[in-house]
């Protein structure tokens, strides 16, 4: 079996690591301390935070077809934001 390093585990190396499944030996390195690149969140008390992709469009049947599943086990969902926009000095709770 092939051994097969992938370096980051953002969207594209967790991908990779998931395509690949079980025909290689696979390590993953990541440097931060969990996965998920500029997909990631940061957490502070009761709210969370993204701090890159806050969400992804769908327009390929082909992608679409790939997020099926995910649909279907909750994993991904329609995103229905919350969006305020604050005046300078402005806080809302
Ligand atoms: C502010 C912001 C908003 C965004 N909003 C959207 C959005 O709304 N919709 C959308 O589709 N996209 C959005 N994007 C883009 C999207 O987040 C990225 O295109 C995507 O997450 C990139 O994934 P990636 O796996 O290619 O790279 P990354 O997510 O950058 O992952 C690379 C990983 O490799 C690790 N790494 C790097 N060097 C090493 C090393 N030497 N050793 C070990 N690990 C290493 C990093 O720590 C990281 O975890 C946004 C990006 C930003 C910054």
């Amino acid at each position: 079996m092939k051994r097969i390093a992938i370096v980051g585990a953002g969207i594209a190396g967790l991908t990779l690591d998931r395509e690949l499944g079980n025909s290689a030996d696979i390590t993953l390195f990541e440097k931060y301390h969990r996965a998920g690149g500029r997909m990631s969140h940061r957490t502070l008390g009761d709210f969370s935070f993204d701090h890159g992709a806050q969400y992804f469009t769908a327009r390929s049947k082909p992608f679409q077809d790939f997020l099926d599943p995910f649909i279907r086990s909750g994993l991904v969902a329609e995103w229905q934001p919350r969006v305020f926009t604050l005046a300078p000095g402005e806080k809302r709770l």
